[in-house]
């Protein structure tokens, strides 16, 4: 006798959950029955959120956060941001516990990960070129480097200080710092609390 399973729709929803980071096979069981079985209408209104996240928002150009398709960029195009100084950060969730910590008004710049060759993932598939484009114009004064604490991070932070360094004559000078030690080893910005952060914007060390 066959044995019964999911129909096949659930069968592919679950397929599709379990492709998200952090989720098991049993848990994007779950969340697919949990959809399905739940509250009329949840299913279809998340569908909806779903796609519309998915058709409207791109990654700034310029910074790399995230932006709505239908509006401008909430950092680069605030007139109140300080246009001197831009903090480098690895991914653009990163950008989120700076904000919320209120110590920072510079604008940012998302690098889109960290260096790891045995990932394979070196200079040119970060967006190390752009940042160099935008330090051309002459406008950014100071570089905060807000990356990890761990290996990969250090190597990145170690990378960007010394192309910094080494600028081509004639270019304005660049103050680069990085974030006091506090952060949580291996973690991402999003692991570390409000004052952790606080602390280490405010006793950032020049490189
Ligand atoms: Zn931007």
């Amino acid at each position: 006798m066959p044995k019964a399973d999911y129909p096949p729709e659930i069968q592919r929803l679950i397929l599709h959950l379990k492709r998200l980071q952090g989720v098991g096979p049993r848990s994007a069981e779950r969340m697919a029955v949990a959809l399905l079985t739940g509250k009329s209408g949840v299913a279809m209104e998340l569908a909806r959120a779903l796609e519309a996240a998915a058709q409207g928002v791109v990654h700034c150009q310029i910074c790399g956060f995230f932006q709505s398709t239908a509006a401008t960029c909430p950092l680069c195009e605030s007139p109140e941001r300080d246009q001197t100084i831009v903090c480098v950060v690895e991914q653009p969730t990163d950008v989120i516990p700076l904000e919320r910590t209120g110590a920072y008004h510079g604008l940012y710049h998302v690098l889109g990960g960290r260096l790891s060759p045995l990932d394979n993932i070196h200079p040119e598939n970060l967006r190390i070129s752009q940042l160099e484009r935008r330090l051309a114009s002459g406008t950014v004064r100071e570089i905060i480097l807000a990356v990890g604490s761990d290996v990969e991070g250090e190597a990145t932070a170690h990378y960007l200080g010394d192309m910094l360094a080494h600028r081509p004559t004639g270019a304005a000078p660049v103050t680069v710092s990085r974030l006091a030690q506090g952060l949580p080893a291996g973690g991402g910005l999003d692991h570390a609390d409000d004052l952790t952060l606080h602390r280490a914007l405010s006793g950032r060390r020049l490189v």
